[in-house]
């Protein structure tokens, strides 16, 4: 008999309103603690509507997880000197616990070195190197976003993550590497693949638990699932009828998996809540309240 499973939803928008509410009270009490709330200071160059959205939705995020916010929205022509000199004064600020550069910034800024001027214990999003090292020789400290929140997820399910073979598709700075360095801490054992990859159907065929961050959507075919397999699916695309999908084809891809995320309310809302989390995180760590 030809047994169709239907997949248990790793429900992301759930699990990030649950931790948001802790953040709440945590911070409630981190202000009656310290006498200040952790701060986030958000920087955004130049007028990319999808970037304006990004940033709102930080903000709310802030407000609603009991986090000051400090926004400030520099014109598309502004020089990396400037934003040199601002980066400098936010890490000098001891008001700031996180700094935060909305990508991408405009061709005539590198990005590479602005994000490297950020103090790395300011460094909330996880993407300086000195964090990215840190979590390669087992000693993370603040953590990529999105990683970091599909870690959170794949708790959820109560897997032991410990010798299960992980496939990530994508090995990007931001997602697929630090997604790699997250799975080989808790134990797994690491397969990455990337545009130069052969046969990608045939690791993802044989994997426990797959990644798909590449950026290509429908590129995970639902009959390539391993059956019992966790899927998580970090792809965001829109498409003409203003809905958002991903890299995996969902419906198929839930016939055979035992978890997988939706696309949206999967790992989206769980990138923005880490970034929360590291804020918290990060002022602790600045007030030296290690509890
Ligand atoms: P990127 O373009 O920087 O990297 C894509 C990676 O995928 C590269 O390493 C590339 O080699 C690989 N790749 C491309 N085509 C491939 C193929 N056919 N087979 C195997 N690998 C292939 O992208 P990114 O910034 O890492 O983002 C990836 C996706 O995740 C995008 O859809 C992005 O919108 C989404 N994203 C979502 C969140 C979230 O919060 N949900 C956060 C960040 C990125």
């Amino acid at each position: 008999m030809n047994e169709i499973m239907s997949a248990n939803i790793l429900d992301g928008k759930a699990l990030a309103e649950r931790m948001r509410l802790a953040m709440r009270e945590q911070t409630h009490m981190l202000f009656e603690k310290h006498g200040r709330a952790p701060g986030l200071a958000v920087i955004l160059v130049g007028d990319d509507p999808a970037s304006h959205v990004y940033v709102k939705n930080k903000k709310i995020g802030c407000e609603k997880a009991g986090i000051a916010s400090f926004s400030y929205e520099l014109d598309a022509n502004t020089t990396q000197q400037h934003l040199l000199g601002l980066i400098g004064e936010l890490n000098a600020d001891p008001k700031v616990d996180g700094i935060l550069i909305q990508l991408p910034v405009p061709a005539h800024i590198n990005s590479k070195v602005i994000l490297q001027a950020i103090d790395p214990s300011k460094d909330v999003d996880g993407f300086h190197p000195y964090n990215i090292g840190c979590l390669t020789v087992r000693q993370p400290t603040l953590r990529s976003c999105t990683p970091y929140g599909c870690m959170k997820l794949l708790e959820e399910t109560g897997e032991d993550l410990h010798g299960k073979e992980a496939v990530i598709v994508g090995a990007s700075n931001i997602v697929g590497r630090p997604m790699a360095m997250e799975l080989l801490l808790a134990g797994a054992t690491v397969t990455i693949c990337h545009r130069f990859t052969q046969n990608l159907q045939a690791h993802i065929e044989r994997a426990d638990i797959v990644v798909a961050a590449a950026g290509k959507q429908g590129l995970v075919q639902g009959e390539w699932i391993k059956k019992g397999a966790i899927v998580i699916d970090v792809g965001i695309h829109r498409l003409e009828d203003g809905s958002l999908t991903g890299d995996v084809d969902f419906e198929a891809a839930s016939k055979r998996a035992a978890w997988i995320t939706p696309v949206p309310g999967g790992v989206g809302p769980m990138t923005i809540t880490m970034l929360l989390a590291n804020t918290i995180q990060a002022f602790r760590a600045h007030v030296g309240d290690d509890e």
